[in-house]
């Protein structure tokens, strides 16, 4: 208050003292030039780069600015709550902490994928120990001044311990979100200098936070490279503890699910359980956008409720984006059609009744698509099953090969899929060079294995799917009239010829 006060008097006599210059005859022009030079300065070294505001929140639940996020609105992450909170309690019992002399918890690492709620486990954290809650972005401390994201760093400390003091509380939350940007290794940025100053003023604060201190402040960062970051933040005495933020399993998501549909009308259609059921691999944030999506679907229609089928849309859309208008023409569209049902009977061989959608509609960079019903949560595959997923990838150019006599653009997104799975088996010694070490073999070697292995399910797909031309002409027909098949309606149609036929002609 007393310094902004000063400048205001500072600026006010300067004017005048210049108004007094010019009404006595001197050229005042070239001193107001002078000075409005040195004030863009000031700005932009000091005023605009360090003096950037830093997001603060109080998340005690006092009703001040309050965001009270609490752990009960962090949905799954059962094992990352349960860390933290043994871990927060270092701060809440301090005297019991004080008593036994140990060392005060300084800080805490949130890694994992993004979306996973990382800032949502902060905020609940700052609230638990009712703290004053304040964030960062690595990448705001990062500027081409010198000096200035360690000047950065010191005032955002210094932020968080007065707001503490204004707010009356003694903790103190410091989040510092993509923190390998900031505490990224040393010495391995163009412009490393600065880069190591501002991480060496993080460690210098995180090495100056004391138990007896007025405001004890508790610096959580979070990040999805750990890998990048310099060992002197992960040593003992800063941030002591990592906590894994996973994508969330069944259980996990069901929970994500009814947080984020609390408060929304739900038809009694709408079954959470196999909508987390059919979502494996989505993040909180993605689920949050699902339930959001599928609210702005039925208000979209009109409807009080929000339905079964709302959902399903919204899964879609979140899974591959919003529907185009864009609408190829009739001979692409065909090609599209015989694409489509290429992977579908692909995937229906593999895995009877898996296929839970196919179409040709356009949704965000797909010009059609098919969609597979989920198993249960899986996090490790047989050679057989990886096979099979490659096959599925490669059918939908085989079947457009055996239809029109070549192939399209449209498989270029299927070939990554493929050679990113075929890859994964090399290196898991699933493939006829055995168990080798990616890195220390030759480019070539690494290749040609990657080859034998894409065009074996390549001659695969072609063996089975030339003996089901008719079904496919037929299948592909309907899709082009109706432009989506539910799984029971290409089943009605494959089913039967996936039996004897199937086995009479690929035997031969
Ligand atoms: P990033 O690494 O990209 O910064 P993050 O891990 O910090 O992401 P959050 O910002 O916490 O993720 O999550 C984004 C949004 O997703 C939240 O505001 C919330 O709506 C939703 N969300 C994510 N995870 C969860 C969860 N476990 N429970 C409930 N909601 C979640």
């Amino acid at each position: 208050m007393v310094r902004r006060f000063g400048r205001e008097l500072a600026i006010g006599f300067g004017a005048a003292f210049l108004s007094f210059l010019g009404w006595r005859g001197f050229n005042v022009v070239p001193v107001v030039l002078l000075i409005g030079v040195l004030a863009l300065l000031f700005h932009l070294q000091l005023g605009g780069a360090i003096g950037k505001r830093f997001r603060v929140v109080n998340a005690g639940g006092d009703g001040l600015a309050a965001t009270s996020i609490t752990f009960d609105d962090v949905g799954g992450q059962e094992v990352a709550k349960r860390e933290l909170l043994e871990a927060l309690e270092f701060v809440k019992d301090i005297d019991r902490v004080k008593h036994l002399g140990i060392r005060p918890l300084k800080g805490i690492l949130l890694t994992g994928p993004p979306g996973t709620g990382k800032t949502l486990l902060a905020k609940a954290a700052a609230s638990y120990i009712d703290s004053v809650f304040i964030s960062a972005s690595g990448s705001e401390f990062i500027e081409m001044y010198a000096g200035v994201g360690a000047q950065r760093v010191r005032q955002l400390f210094s932020k968080a311990r007065s707001m503490a003091a204004a707010h009356h509380k003694t903790n103190a939350v410091v989040f510092i979100d993509e923190i390998e940007v900031l505490g990224g290794k040393r010495g391995q940025h163009s412009s490393h200098l600065e880069y190591d100053q501002t991480l060496n003023q993080l460690l210098v604060e995180m090495d100056g936070l004391k138990i007896d201190d007025d405001v004890r402040v508790l610096v959580i960062g979070a990040t999805n490279r750990v890998d990048l970051l310099d060992p002197a933040l992960l040593r003992p005495g800063r941030f002591d503890r990592v906590v894994k933020v996973d994508l969330p399993d069944r259980e996990g998501r069901l929970s994500i699910l009814s947080i984020h549909t609390r408060g929304k009308p739900l038809a009694s259609d709408v079954d959470l359980n196999e909508i987390a059921r059919e979502t494996f691999g989505f993040s909180g944030a993605h689920l949050e956008s699902l339930a959001n999506e599928a609210a702005i679907l039925a208000m979209r229609q009109g409807k009080r409720e929000i339905g079964h089928q709302e959902f399903k849309e919204a899964l879609e859309k979140v899974m591959l984006g919003e529907k185009l208008d864009r609408r190829p023409g009739e001979a692409e569209l065909k090609r599209i059609a015989y694409h489509e049902i290429g992977h579908a009977m692909a995937s229906e061989i593999t895995h009877p009744g898996s296929v839970k959608a196919v179409t040709i509609t356009p949704r965000g960079n797909a010009l059609g698509y098919m969609r597979q019903s989920p198993g249960d949560d899986k996090y490790i595959y047989t050679k057989g099953e990886l096979e099979d997923q490659i096959m599925v990838a490669l059918a939908g150019a085989v079947n457009e090969e055996l239809a029109f006599g070549d192939r399209s653009t449209g498989a270029r997104g299927d070939y990554d899929q493929a050679i990113s799975i075929a890859r994964e088996m090399v290196s898991a010694g699933m493939s006829s060079i055995g168990i080798v070490s990616p890195k220390d073999i030759p480019q070539k070697v690494f290749h040609e294995a990657i080859k034998e292995i894409i065009s074996g399910q390549e001659t695969r797909a072609r063996q089975v799917l030339s003996c089901l031309c008719p079904v496919a002409d037929r299948l592909s027909r309907m899709l082009l009239e109706q432009e989506k098949l539910s799984g029971d309606q290409l089943r009605a149609i494959l089913a039967p010829a996936l039996g004897s036929t199937l086995q009479k002609c690929v035997g031969e």
